[in-house]
C-alpha cells in the first residue's frame, strides 16, 4: 500500500542495457525491483548501441525479439525499443528525458543498473543530469564488492538515502543500493561463451529464448 501525498505519482523504472541475449539475471533482477520498488511499470530497453563497449554479436532487432521472448506476459515488465528508433549511441539521458516527458514531473522516476555498469557511471555522457531526471538505484551483482571510485563517490556520495521510502518521496535526484532477494551470478558474456563453446545454457535463460536463439543459430561463433 502506499501513503502520504504523492500516492498517485506514477513509479516508473527503466532498466537499460545490450540484452545480448537476455538471460534469467536481468529477468529476475527486473521482476524484484518492480516489486521492491512498488514500479507501475518497469521500461526494459535495450541499447541501439551501447555507447562503452564493442558492437554486439546479433542485431539489435534481434537482441529485441530475444527480450520480448523473454520478458512475455509477465506482469509489469515491458520490451521497449525507444533506443533502437534513434541513430547514434544511446545515452540514457536522452532515454530518461523522454520518459519525463511522457510520465510527467510528479513520476518517480528510477533508472536502475547493476553494479558493473554502475562502477562505469561517471564516464557516461552528462552523468550529473542523469539526476535531474531520475533516481538512481543499484543492484548488487555477485563478484562486486562495495568501495566506489572517487569520481563516483564525488557524483553519487551527497545523493545517497537509506531506504526505498525516502527515496520516493522526490520525483528524481537519489541514489539507493538494493540487494534483491536473488543475487544471479549469470551474465550474458557467459552465456555467449557457452553457446560458441557448444555447451548448454538451459535454465540461464528463460525457455523460448532458449528456443529462439538455436531456431536463429546465434551466438555460435566466438567472440
Ligand atoms: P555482458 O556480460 O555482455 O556485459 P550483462 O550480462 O552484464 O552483459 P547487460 O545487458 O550489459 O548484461 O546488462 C544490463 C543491465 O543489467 C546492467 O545494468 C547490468 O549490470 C544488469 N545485470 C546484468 N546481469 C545481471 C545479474 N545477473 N544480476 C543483476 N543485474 C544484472
Amino acid at each position: 500500500m502506499r501513503h502520504g501525498a504523492n500516492n498517485l505519482a506514477p513509479r516508473v523504472g527503466m532498466l537499460g542495457g545490450t540484452f545480448d541475449p537476455v538471460h534469467l539475471g536481468h529477468l529476475r533482477s527486473a521482476v524484484e525491483l518492480h516489486e521492491a520498488l512498488a514500479l507501475d511499470r518497469l521500461h526494459m530497453i535495450p541499447a541501439q548501441q551501447p555507447p562503452l563497449r564493442g558492437r554486439p554479436q546479433v542485431s539489435a532487432q534481434q537482441r529485441l525479439a530475444l527480450l520480448q521472448a523473454g520478458i512475455g506476459d509477465t506482469p509489469g515488465l515491458l520490451a521497449d525499443d525507444r533506443e533502437l528508433q534513434r541513430e547514434g549511441p544511446s545515452y540514457s539521458v536522452d532515454t530518461l528525458t523522454e520518459l519525463r516527458a511522457e510520465y510527467g514531473e510528479q513520476a518517480r522516476l528510477v533508472m536502475a543498473i547493476g553494479f558493473d555498469a554502475f562502477l562505469r557511471l561517471a564516464q557516461w555522457h552528462q552523468p550529473e543530469r542523469l539526476f535531474e531526471l531520475a533516481h538512481l538505484v543499484v543492484i548488487a551483482r555477485p563478484g562486486y564488492s562495495d568501495s566506489l571510485p572517487a569520481a563516483l563517490t564525488e557524483l553519487v556520495g551527497k545523493r545517497r538515502v537509506d531506504s526505498v521510502e525516502t527515496l520516493m518521496l522526490k520525483p528524481f535526484g537519489g541514489y539507493l543500493t538494493l540487494a534483491l532477494p536473488s543475487l544471479m551470478a549469470i551474465s550474458a558474456t557467459h552465456i555467449r561463451q557457452r553457446i560458441s563453446a557448444g555447451k548448454s545454457v538451459r535454465y540461464l535463460v528463460p525457455a523460448p529464448v532458449e528456443q529462439a536463439i538455436q531456431h536463429h543459430g546465434l551466438y555460435q561463433q566466438r567472440e
